[in-house]
């Protein structure tokens, strides 16, 4: 008797790794988990691309009304924030899902394969949720409604930020975000700290992956125009040639990873991913133009490519007589995951998913707006692994591809996941 006594005492207090306040969240988080994949499949048949997610923001509005949430619609074009406010005085915590799919025809056999087409920059298209999205908006609803449940425990209030436009609108003359305009129009003023999750595709479902500091890459575009001066391609050197000032700009920018960036640290990367310039065999043109992308992790890092791109571009033109026109456009920032609530948020994690299936990550050279919540307020992003047990990361179909598939059995994980995130940020007793 006494030993039982002793036992049940234990459990009460957490020893075995279950609070009872966790145990509640996992109830409900397994009793939503059929409604999750039910919503999840019905976004990934009518996918909705950036700043058109009208049938999706719809059905999240009417979701988070009906469990009694202020709601804002038309945030940022087309996101939705709902508020739930806990009955105790606490922090606000957000959490964040992307709602927008891919121009991408789905080549997947599913039931509930998308059955949508659409316009993109004039070209015809199938549209698809082939980076997941569709995921994290069914999750989220279902931490609304997990979270809602608990109301009257609440030690804060909790801001559902449902974005569009997380792949970014490219039209000619706009560029910008879903975060970046969310941002903009003050959905962070009132915000202490910020979740949000990808689901991915090359990591089991059951695991999450995760990293302290830069985790995913920023982003920005670089281009180039080389100026020489046209002359006739039997005689060059009556002219200045910019092909071939070209392709040792090229070499040079290689130098800048193999002899500028600290690679045991960061990794960076700089691609020239397009190059065009002459039109005839025996004529070297006047102009070479070429345009590339940039991935580095962290402003440190960032500056310092940049300031090498200006200097090896310009100055390797200036010795062969040319001139060098270096553009660099800044799309998204590093996602930065701060140490300290990493450090503070991974005991949530490990109680989600267990130690054994919480994977500390190499840098993603990938990009994600989360970043610009995160510039605003500490955010932690983490990746919730999507692929079935057993498969193969390398071979498995990658995100933006036809063949994006994702086992929705890791969902409960993601419910699980940010629900904790929010009691244990708000310091709720277990
Ligand atoms: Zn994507
Ligand atoms: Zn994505």
């Amino acid at each position: 008797m006494k030993k039982l006594l002793m036992l049940s005492f234990l459990i009460s207090a957490g020893s075995f790794g279950q609070s009872s306040l966790n145990a509640k969240i996992d109830k409900s988080a397994d009793k939503i988990e059929s409604k999750v994949i039910d919503w999840r499949r019905d976004f990934h048949k009518h996918p909705e691309l950036g700043n058109q997610e009208f049938r999706t923001a719809k059905i999240v509005a009417d979701h988070l009304r009906s469990l009694g949430m202020e709601v804002t619609e038309n945030v940022a074009v087309t996101g939705v924030v709902g508020i739930l406010r806990g009955s105790k005085p606490g922090p606000m915590v957000a959490l964040r899902a992307d709602m927008d799919a891919l121009p991408v025809a789905e080549r997947n056999d599913l039931p509930f394969r998308s059955v949508n087409t659409g316009t993109y920059n004039g070209q015809e298209t199938g549209i698809m949720h082939a980076c997941g999205h569709d995921s994290h908006v069914a999750i989220l609803m279902g931490v609304a409604e997990v979270l809602a449940g608990m109301k009257k425990q609440l030690e804060g209030s909790v801001k559902f930020i449902f974005q569009p436009a997380e792949e970014g609108i490219y039209e000619p003359g706009v560029t910008t975000f879903g975060a970046k305009q969310m941002v903009e129009e003050g959905v962070m003023t009132d915000v202490d700290a910020i979740f949000g999750l990808h689901i991915w595709a090359a990591i089991e479902a059951g695991k999450i992956g995760y990293r302290s500091g830069p985790f995913m890459a920023g982003v920005d575009n670089l281009e180039v125009t080389i100026t020489g001066t046209q002359a006739h391609g039997a005689s060059p050197w009556s002219g200045v040639d910019p092909i071939v000032t070209s392709a040792q700009a090229i070499l040079g920018l290689q130098t800048i990873l193999s002899r500028n960036v600290n690679i045991a640290e960061n990794p960076a990367v700089v691609t020239v991913g397009a190059i065009h310039g002459g039109i005839r065999h025996n004529i070297i043109p006047e102009k070479v133009e070429m345009i590339g992308t940039i991935r580095t992790f962290g402003e440190e890092q960032q500056t310092l490519v940049h300031q090498r791109i200006h200097e090896i571009i310009t100055n390797i033109a200036k010795s062969a007589g040319a001139k060098a026109d270096v553009k660099i456009g800044k799309l998204y920032p590093s996602t930065v995951n701060p140490p300290e609530l990493t450090d503070k948020m991974l005991p949530s994690l490990n109680a989600a998913a267990g130690i054994g299936n919480v994977i500390s990550m190499d840098p993603v050279t990938g990009s994600e707006d989360f970043s610009f919540f995160q510039k605003e307020k500490p955010g932690f992003f983490i990746f919730l692994g999507g692929m079935k047990k057993g498969g193969d990361p390398l071979t498995t179909p990658s995100h933006h591809t036809p063949d994006f598939y994702i086992d929705e059995a890791g969902f409960v994980l993601g419910v699980r996941a940010l629900s904790y995130f929010v009691v244990d940020y708000m310091g709720m007793k277990k």
